[in-house]
């Protein structure tokens, strides 16, 4: 019943509009894969924001209003794209608006960390369809959690039942060093020389993008969440690290070598500790999801009194959901372990303050949610470590994404890159 995506990609048959100066033959994309591609950018564009008008995909695409009205028309006339009304009045003509049909294809996100992977399916109305599922892959012990990885996936496309043409691509967010483009992660995933992404298109048949859990977050919070129109934004992703990712003059920034951001290991402290990157004293030592579940454990031990019952940390997920929950209600050995943690992020982030000067700092990840619990800790360590002219005008907010950041920057990153090349399969354009 549904129009197919890939059918109406392979569908689009019609002359070219050259621009001055433009050839076919300068590289080995011809001219009709030029035309899908710009349709998939109008697509990535309508993902993003929603709801636009052909002016607004023009301008964004940096085409001329016939060209993307004519390849928009041809989106409406397949099914993919609707015409959802009229913008409010703004004094002219109201301009008719357009969005996606949220079933045409879907996104496989995957969230990745030390311990769990959730994979679920997003639709192109960035919503969640069906359930998460979740499964144990503990990265840093098992040398085969590529392998397992990558037969979880078949079978999870396998019984969602969705054709693998509906199947936009695969974004995965995981932690660790990883090199985007040649698809490697230097920590986890150990695959040798080859590329983690090549190896699992080659067992799902589909498109698979990776990239560094704190990056992944940062970008949600850039198109979807709390960072969304900023020009410079930190956004903090409170795990069992603390991510940083860096939203510098409206984009991503990586660094020389994709490594920007490794803000968990910056020597904070001299504790003697031993980090698990191999040096000590590094902001994680004394602020980590995992070392504060480990701090609760020896207090308990220790007979702080608390209401937090059977704490184990052979389940370090369930023995961090146990200290937030008592935290947000009020429990005061809980709050104490967050507020250390907070205020020791504070004086982290009071050092990237002074080098960065951001507009907004965005705290997000797992942690976010104990939401509030963070924030006087963190201004208290900026009341005491940050030069007031510098600090004055910095917004401090907690993520209206939180714990679903790392998914929805998983689906972002397949949009993100929706209208390259690597989007032109064989298939769509036979
Ligand atoms: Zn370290």
């Amino acid at each position: 019943m549904l129009a197919n995506f890939v059918d109406n990609v392979i569908a689009f048959d019609e002359s070219p509009v050259l621009r001055a100066g433009q050839t076919t033959s300068k590289s080995s994309i011809t001219l009709s894969d030029r035309q899908i591609l710009y349709k998939k950018s109008l697509i990535k564009h309508l993902y993003f924001s929603k709801e636009l008008s052909c002016a607004d995909l023009s301008l964004l695409t940096d085409k001329s209003l016939p060209h993307t009205s004519k390849a928009l028309y041809e989106l409406v006339e397949r099914g993919d794209v609707l015409e959802s009304g009229y913008a409010s009045s703004t004094g002219g003509r109201r301009p008719q608006m357009y969005s996606l049909k949220a079933d045409i294809m879907y996104i496989i996100s995957v969230a990745m960390d030390q311990y769990v992977t959730r994979i679920g399916i997003v639709d192109m109305h960035n919503q969640f369809i069906g359930g998460q599922q979740q499964f144990a892959l503990d990265l840093s012990a098992n040398p085969n959690a590529l392998q397992d990885l990558g037969e979880y996936l078949v079978a999870f496309i396998r019984e969602s039942g969705i054709s693998k043409d509906k199947i936009a691509g695969i974004g995965i967010g995981m932690p660790g060093f990883v090199d985007v483009t040649k698809g490697v992660n230097y920590s986890f995933l150990d695959s040798g020389k080859a590329s983690i992404t090549e190896y699992l298109e080659m067992l799902t048949g589909v498109p698979v993008l990776i990239d560094n859990d704190s990056s992944l977050i940062a970008l949600a919070e850039l198109k979807l969440g709390a960072a969304r129109n900023r020009q410079n934004a930190m956004v903090i992703n409170i795990g069992w690290g603390i991510g940083l990712g860096m939203v510098l003059n409206g984009s991503l920034f990586r660094g020389e070598s994709g490594f920007a951001g490794e803000f968990s290991h910056i020597p904070l402290f001299t504790n003697n500790k031993m980090c698990g990157c191999g040096k000590m004293g590094c902001l994680e030592t004394e602020t980590s999801l995992s070392v504060i579940a480990e701090k609760a454990v020896a207090g308990m031990q220790e007979g702080r009194t608390t209401m937090i019952k059977d704490l184990s940390l052979n389940n370090l997920e369930e023995a961090f959901i146990k200290i937030m929950n008592a935290a947000v209600k009020g429990d005061k050995y809980a709050v104490e372990l967050l507020s250390q943690a907070a205020y020791h992020i504070g004086r982290g982030v009071a050092i990237l303050i002074h080098i960065m000067n951001p507009g907004l700092i965005v705290l997000s990840g797992r942690g976010a949610l104990a939401g509030r619990l963070w924030m006087a800790p963190i201004q208290q360590a900026l009341n005491e470590h940050c030069i007031p002219r510098i600090a004055e005008n910095i917004e401090i907010t907690i993520s209206p994404l939180g714990y679903e950041a790392e998914r929805l920057g998983a689906a972002a990153l397949v949009m993100e890159h929706f209208d390259e090349k690597k989007f032109l399969r064989k298939t769509q354009h036979h």
